[in-house]
């Protein structure tokens, strides 16, 4: 199963909280995964989804709300591999779509009428719905991205509304003959999955944010320490390209004692850090690190003097 059907069929699991959310979210349902049809003076509306748990749930809200048993079918779709769930509601079709919106006083209406969504609970559960109908969300470990796809434009533009009423930051486009409205980063996702119950695929997100985090804080370390490690090697040379040059100009034999076995030291462990070149002398880091650069100054002296 996908990310996005394990996330539907984990919301499909939430609690009724009430009459009120029950129709929010059967209203999303139907506008984002319903059809109307009307033929021979019959109206009636379907609902198609490829998902069992989501088919389920439209079942039970239907028939919580409005007493009907609605019929349900089953047809496999080979060309994407998969089912399609149909659920069709006849008798009682108008009242199913009076109560939910889909149709008003003056004919059908595809907004997100928010006049029955006053309260925050309604509004997510409204989000609920529409995620269930028309959402999806990307695994996280590929990319961020949620989102709802709505066939009216009145309808992408009243989704967004509540989204952004909710304090989540969220975008529209169209696509096609379609609108999308769509979340692109982690946070977003995470808050509005939270909001209408998708937990453990929080942890998931959760988690592979985790490892994403110390996967980038590894490669830091590694590329910063490859950083050091180059420097130490670049400093390396050039002191043995003195201590060379000191060699064949004045002889190692002419210097202090003390700069001698820094010179020596350096010339026999080109690897070495400071810190192990003045455990093998017997002295501090900063006192090799004295001496290097004193026999640094000392070739340099000897070069503009052999100019
Ligand atoms: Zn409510």
């Amino acid at each position: 199963m996908s990310f996005s059907s394990n996330a539907k069929a984990e919301v499909c699991r939430t609690r009724f909280e009430g009459e009120c959310c029950e129709l929010a979210e059967l209203s999303a349902i139907l506008h984002t995964a319903g059809l109307i049809s009307i033929s021979d003076g019959v109206f009636s509306l379907r609902i198609d989804t490829e998902n069992a748990a989501v088919a389920r749930r439209a079942f039970t809200l239907i028939k919580q709300l409005f007493g009907l048993h609605t019929k349900t079918q089953m047809h496999s779709n080979p060309l994407k591999r998969n089912h399609i769930y149909s659920l069709i509601i006849e008798d009682g079709a108008q009242l199913v779509a009076l109560d939910t919106r889909l149709a008003g006083e003056e004919g059908f209406s595809f907004g997100a009428d928010a006049s029955f969504l006053k309260k925050r609970c309604c509004k997510i559960a409204f989000l609920r719905g529409a995620f269930l109908g028309g959402g999806s969300v990307t695994n996280p470990e590929k990319r961020y991205h949620m989102e709802f796809v709505c066939g009216q434009k009145e309808f992408a533009s009243g989704l967004l509304n509540i989204i952004k009423d909710l304090g989540i930051s969220a975008k529209m486009i169209q696509r096609g003959a379609s609108y999308v409205v769509y979340l692109k980063e982690g946070d977003p996702i995470i808050t509005l999955l939270t909001m209408i119950g998708a937990h453990s695929s929080i942890l998931n997100i959760e988690n592979i944010r985790i490892m994403k985090s110390v996967r980038n804080s590894v490669n830091r370390k590694v590329n910063c320490e490859t950083g050091n490690l180059s420097k130490t090697v670049n400093a390396s040379l050039k002191q043995r390209e003195d201590i060379e040059y000191i060699r064949t100009r004045m002889g190692l034999d002419k210097l202090p004692r003390g700069l001698r076995e820094a010179a020596e030291a350096r010339i026999n462990n080109p690897d070495a850090s400071l810190k192990e070149l003045a455990d093998a002398i017997g002295t501090s880091k900063s006192g090799v690190n004295h001496r290097l650069r004193k026999l640094g100054s000392i070739a340099d002296g000897l070069r503009t003097a052999g100019r």
